[in-house]
């Protein structure tokens, strides 16, 4: 068992707060990911996981076992860094086989523990070869597969993608998966890549400015962003927040987009008027600019991506998004309207930011 529950976890640097009493529990066998953007406070916390910072407050427990004051090497966990630390001068073998040397493990078990990890990874064709001449992308396969040789029971991996390139991050994404089922690892993962978080994890933790925003499945807080930002921040293109008034009652509410039009607005129990009507681009449907209930609106740019066309439409001073997979041919300063899927709207407070919906 390898659960870890965070508590009240505070971390100051001087007078910055860099982390602000984060409460998170992570479960066994569990693939969390930590995603926000740059300086959020994401490796600070895998750090004090890790035991490489000190928090100013708070606890960091495993299963029952409080940790928080317990040094690095006695917690048993593995760690993998953005910039892979590898023996150069070994081969891959002797770098997968490091820390069960270390652990004293017999030959036999230290020689199939290697060719498993190397198997999963697809390091086989390179386990006699020096680390010093291999690519970036094999490196750091190897960095990955030596903190997993040793099969800890937590695995913390900090942005471990962010070197390689693009179609082999695509592969790892797979393999990292396959692995932490494989082993059944707890493993804590720190991205500000929202793709990776989407596709591996079980749940996903966003933070911003060291406060934890929202914790839930990928699905979970994609369809249902708890604020703007997290709104914002998962999806490509983000969610459309188009500012506007909530006016009616019951069933007839709706929401008066300013110099646009109204549309049918979800019950919410609103503590205000004032409102942001969110709407991802994907649940944005092109009509005929003569159709009753949609908005009119311009195109004023097309990004065409393989299958997808994304509609840069403008109207009323407002700016919105929509993907478009039909193959419908738009071009610049065409009119056209939109109708919003009714039931993907999500409304949120305009002051606060917080969904109503
Ligand atoms: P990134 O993806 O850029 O690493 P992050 O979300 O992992 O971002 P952290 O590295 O946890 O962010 O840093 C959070 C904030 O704390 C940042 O503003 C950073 O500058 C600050 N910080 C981190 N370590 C220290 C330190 N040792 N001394 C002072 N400030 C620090």
């Amino acid at each position: 068992m390898a659960a870890i529950t965070l508590s009240g976890l505070t971390k100051q640097f001087g007078t910055f707060t860099a982390l602000k009493s984060l409460d998170l529990t992570i479960g066994d066998k569990e693939f969390v990911a930590l995603l926000g953007p740059s300086g959020c406070g994401k490796s600070t916390t895998m750090n004090i996981i890790a035991g490489m910072e000190t928090p100013t407050a708070g606890s960091v427990r495993f299963d029952d076992r409080d940790m928080t004051g317990v040094p690095m090497g006695e917690r048993g966990v593995g760690f993998v860094f953005q910039n892979y630390a590898i023996f150069t001068h070994m081969t891959v073998f002797d770098n997968l086989a490091y820390g069960l040397k270390v652990r004293r493990l017999p030959q036999a078990e230290i020689d199939a523990r290697v060719r498993q990890v190397a198997e999963l990874l697809g390091l086989v064709p390179f386990l006699k070869q020096k680390s010093a001449g291999l690519s970036v992308n094999i490196l750091q396969r190897l960095a990955i597969g030596r903190s997993a040789a040793i099969n800890p029971q937590i695995f913390l991996l900090d942005e471990p993608l962010s070197n390689v390139d693009a179609a082999f991050r695509a592969v790892m994404r797979t393999e990292l998966k396959h692995l932490q089922r494989e082993f059944g690892q707890t493993m804590v993962y720190v991205t500000h890549d929202q793709l990776e978080a989407m596709t591996m994890a079980d749940r996903i933790a966003v933070m911003d400015h060291g406060v934890l925003q929202q914790v839930g499945s990928p699905i979970e807080v994609y369809n249902n962003p708890i604020n703007t930002f997290v709104a914002r921040f998962l999806g490509a293109p983000s969610m459309n927040l188009v500012p506007g008034r909530l006016t009616g009652t019951g069933d007839a509410v709706v929401v008066e987009l300013d110099g646009l039009g109204a549309l049918p607005a979800p019950r919410v129990a609103a503590t205000s008027a004032d409102v942001l009507f969110g709407i991802r681009p994907e649940d944005v449907a092109i009509v005929p600019v003569d159709a009753p209930g949609a908005l009119p609106m311009e195109v004023v740019f097309v990004e065409r991506i393989g299958p997808r066309t994304i509609l840069h439409l403008a109207a009323a001073g407002h700016q919105l998004k929509a993907v478009e997979g039909n193959g419908y041919p738009v071009s610049i300063g065409e009119r056209l309207a939109i109708r919003p899927d009714p039931a993907r709207v999500r409304l949120f407070d305009r002051a606060s930011g917080l969904a109503l919906s």
